[in-house]
């Protein structure tokens, strides 16, 4: 199992690894399993990093332009570009050796943008479920963008004006962004989880990740988020729409460039 750090640790952008094992992915990709990883490998709406893998013995340096979970280890798929590519490498002409010591480095911008967009989805989750009982089906993002789906029926254009300056008054209270690890049962007594369908996770997980903005929002999640809520800064509702009756998605931006 790789031990993934990214769960306890979102901050941590560079660790020294050694590689367990080099496989070949589809279309000649490159596959990298190291024995520790800082890289997120995607799931919960949440899109997995992008970064490098170092070898300090001689320079070389290798683009994963993806990663992914495969059964307990977290794969790093290496960019294939053409020889000569700005700072990549050919991934399968010259691929890393099992046993070699890299240093995996996230592309940190735009691991932290997707670190405050996950953060300002909680809140807005946490802002609709507390000040109008509307269930959210699904979300998506990517760096500095995402979405949300709502069991919303009564949404409106007057009401989003007010989500967008609740959710920024909130976010502006500087809350604590808190991680905890949960036996499952202890989890399931959680009435705030259900919402989040803690209930469809499969039977042989016993221990259940929650991430809880502290007054606002809980919910079980495998993502990674800032630890305070000032460091989101604030958001923009950029759309809305109805995906049927009941069913309405809300667009946001962060407020800054990222
Ligand atoms: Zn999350």
């Amino acid at each position: 199992m790789t031990d993934s750090i990214c769960y306890r640790d979102a901050y941590a952008r560079s660790v020294e690894a050694t590689v367990r094992a080099v496989e070949a992915g589809d279309a000649g990709a490159t596959l990298v399993v190291l024995d520790r990883t800082v890289f997120y490998p995607g799931g919960g709406g949440q899109p997995s990093d992008r970064g490098l893998l170092l070898r300090a013995s001689d320079g070389r340096r290798w683009v994963v332009r993806t990663a992914r979970k495969s059964g307990g280890d977290i794969v790093h798929e290496l960019e294939t570009g053409p020889p000569g590519d700005a700072g990549a490498s050919a991934g399968p002409v010259d691929p890393p050796a099992v046993g070699d010591r890299l240093q995996a480095d996230l592309d940190w911008a735009r691991r932290h943008a997707l670190m405050r967009t996950h953060t300002a989805l909680h809140a807005l989750c946490g802002v609709v479920w507390r000040d109008y009982g509307a269930l959210v089906t699904g979300g998506n993002m990517e760096p500095g963008t995402g979405r949300m789906d709502f069991e919303f029926e009564r949404m409106s254009g007057d009401l989003v004006d007010r989500i967008e300056a609740t959710v920024n008054a909130e976010l502006a209270q500087g809350r604590e962004v808190r991680v905890n690890v949960l036996p499952r049962e202890e989890a399931f007594a959680i009435p705030d989880l259900i919402r989040t369908k803690v209930n469809l996770l499969p039977p042989g997980i016993g221990e259940i990740r929650t991430i809880e903005i502290v007054g606002l929002d809980l919910q079980a999640d495998g993502g990674t988020h800032v630890a305070n809520t000032r460091e989101v800064g604030a958001i923009r509702v950029t759309g809305y729409e109805s995906k049927g009756r009941i069913n309405k998605r809300i667009r946001i931006a962060l407020d800054e460039p990222v």
